[in-house]
């Protein structure tokens, strides 16, 4: 039997990087599976279909709500997103682990439904960097952004329920730290009793 693999639930306002270090992070450990969401926002410049999001109307994603097809789902920013549930079912029962980058509405419906997982918050080092970045980014309107750095105070009194908190001020150094905390989940008894039985199954004391 094949141990499960590993919910990872990465979360943070958005700016913080979240997406740079899932990128990172996919070429340092490339056995890890990067859920693509669904969303009901329109592509940004650069986005495609089926790897960025996969993108849907609001009549789809709500026919898909009603057929329970979502791991998570929740409202951000006037639209919905959400984590296709069958596939990730099917990757976790195969052992192999799944990232989720998903907003933290989500991340406490993935907790209240995985006790297993890990939960990451990404934060960047202030406020004022996040508002640069967002500008700097050049992809959301004043009033979009004034929207998305009060969404990141307002969120951060919930960052206490995440396992693990990673300020991302250098990207390498983010990065690393993430690597390094699923490395350590990968070591712990509770993931690995099959592994413990196989190596000590033909052992006897006489
Ligand atoms: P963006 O529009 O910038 O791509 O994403 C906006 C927010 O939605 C981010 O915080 C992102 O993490 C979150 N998000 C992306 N995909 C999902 C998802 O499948 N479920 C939930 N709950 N949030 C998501």
């Amino acid at each position: 039997m094949t141990e499960k693999g590993i919910l990872i639930v990465l979360s943070g306002p958005s700016g913080a990087g979240k997406g740079t270090i899932c990128a990172a992070l996919r070429k340092e450990m490339p056995n890890l599976v990067y859920s693509v969401s669904m969303t009901t926002r329109a592509p940004r410049v650069g986005e495609e279909e089926g790897v960025s999001y996969f993108f849907r109307t609001k009549e789809e994603f709500k026919e898909l709500i009603a057929e329970d097809a979502f791991l998570e789902y929740a409202q951000v920013y006037d639209n919905y997103y959400g984590t296709p549930k069958s596939h990730v079912m099917k990757l976790l029962e195969e052992g192999k682990s799944v990232i989720l980058e998903i907003d933290i509405q989500g991340a406490m419906q993935v907790k209240d439904r995985f006790s297993d997982a890990v939960f990451i918050y990404i934060v960047p080092p202030s406020l004022d960097i996040l508002s640069n970045r967002l500008r700097d980014r050049g992809t959301d309107a004043t009033d979009v952004i004034n929207k998305r750095l009060s969404k990141a105070s307002s969120e951060l009194a919930l960052a206490h329920r995440y396992d693990y908190i990673v300020v991302n001020d250098v990207l390498e150094d983010a990065v690393e730290k993430v690597a390094s905390i699923l490395r350590a989940e990968t070591c712990k008894i509770k993931r690995n009793k099959e592994k413990i039985q196989d190596i000590y199954k033909n052992y006897t004391n006489d």
